[in-house]
């Protein structure tokens, strides 16, 4: 473990115990409630396992989807728990509701080594209030807090951040200690050098804050995807109909002066794929600086690939996020693909973030070739943008 400033759950004397851990358990289904995608519970079992094995009394909560603080049985958090009972080949005792007399007498009837689930934490309006009331509820419930849903650690709630200031300890899970450690300690810290940052995705919207912290930590920055072509725009360059967000041209414009200013190398495609048709039907022809006429740029070109590809082949460390191009249609994802594999094969570490970017490496059978695959979004973007979340704030400090 690195820095880790805050009580792991390692620090925790839990036999015997309660520990209320925050899990996240917001699982994709369909409509008939059945869950498409997993990940999120087998990356919880790690630290419920290891709570079980050393004689805790487990009680999991988590959020599934947005019910807007009432009841509604379409986002019942039950057949999650059902999936965790399977995988772990043990008993889920499931609470019909998130707080009251029947969960805490359920909780006081916990034997060591057995786990219980409240009912979705978001079915009550205190929880993203965080309503210290609803926070104090929680806490009541056990000795411990164990925070592990990563997730939704950069929104503070009554079961993310309120119920750590109720319990004499709180403590990081081990999937929330990974990501600290990936993305706090190995990229912002620590980072082995030299440090590439590979950029792209649509927008440059949202991305600037990402960008500005980074500049102050790495010694080259990639720019692909949509968000280029603003930087281009910003630096006079023809970019036909690409997109272009004009409102923050001027705060680009400002970006590229820090990267100056700092002597970061800051590259930009050389080349383009552009197209007249942005669909699968799409033409494809390659543009260089001019040429862009009245199409599109929907990828990074040959020469790009080549030149990004240098870089990252001589980093020690490497941050990417947001795919070089319009990756879901075939002829546009060339650019994506070709990073993807020049990472993997780099020997860099290698830490991705954000959900298209981390679907282009699923779907090229990639990820066990990353250091670290954050399963963050929002929150490993924050962690990025280098701003203290409150769910890893609140924990006790060691
Ligand atoms: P992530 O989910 O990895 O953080 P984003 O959500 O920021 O990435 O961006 C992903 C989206 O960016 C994809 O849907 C992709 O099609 C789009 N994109 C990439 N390049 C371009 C481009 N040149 N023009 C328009 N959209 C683009
Ligand atoms: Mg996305």
């Amino acid at each position: 473990m690195g820095e880790l400033k805050k009580l792991s759950v390692e620090d925790l004397d839990v036999k015997g115990k309660r520990v209320f851990v925050r899990v996240d358990f917001n699982v994709p289904q369909d409509d008939k409630q059945n869950i498409t995608d997993d990940t999120r519970i087998k990356e919880a079992i790690p630290t419920i396992k290891y709570l079980v094995d050393k004689g805790a009394k487990v009680i999991l909560s988590s959020h599934l989807g947005r019910p807007k603080g009432k009841v509604d049985p379409k986002f019942s958090i039950s057949p999650a728990a059902d999936r965790l009972g399977e995988l772990m080949g043990i008993k889920i005792q499931k609470a019909p509701e998130v707080i009251g007399d029947v969960v805490t007498k359920m909780a006081e009837a916990l034997q060591p080594g057995q786990v219980m689930m409240l009912e979705n934490v978001r079915f009550l309006p205190g929880e993203e209030k965080n309503d210290p009331e609803l926070a104090k509820a929680f806490a009541s419930l056990a000795d411990f807090f164990v925070m592990d849903a990563f997730g939704t650690a950069h929104r503070a709630h009554a079961s993310t951040e309120g119920v750590a200031h109720y319990v004499s300890k709180a403590a990081a899970g081990y999937l929330l200690m990974k990501e600290i450690t990936y993305l706090s300690n190995a990229l912002l810290e620590n980072p082995k050098r030299p440090f590439t940052a590979i950029l792209g995705g649509a927008k440059v919207a949202g991305k600037l804050e990402v960008i500005n912290n980074l500049l102050e930590k790495v010694d080259n920055i990639l720019i692909g995807g949509g968000m280029a072509y603003t930087f281009l725009r910003a630096m006079k360059m023809e970019v036909g109909k690409s997109l272009v967000d004009e409102n923050l041209i001027k705060d680009a414009k400002e970006v590229i002066k820090k990267a100056v200013d700092r002597d970061v190398k800051w590259l930009f495609p050389f080349d383009h794929i552009v197209t007249d048709v942005v669909g699968p039907e799409g033409d494809v022809t390659i543009v260089t600086r001019e040429g862009f006429g009245n199409k599109i740029g929907v990828d990074i070109g040959p020469s790009t690939i080549e030149m990004f590809s240098n870089v990252i082949r001589k980093s020690g460390t490497v941050f990417w996020n947001g795919p070089m191009g319009i990756f879901e249609i075939p002829q546009f994802s060339q650019g994506t693909n070709a990073i993807a594999l020049t990472i993997a094969h780099s020997g860099a570490i290698s830490v991705v973030g954000g959900g298209d970017s981390v679907s282009a490496i699923n779907k090229l059978g990639l990820a066990s070739r990353f250091t670290h695959i954050s399963t963050g979004g929002g929150a490993s973007m924050e962690m990025v943008e280098g701003k203290v979340l409150p769910g890893i704030a609140a924990l006790t400090d060691k």
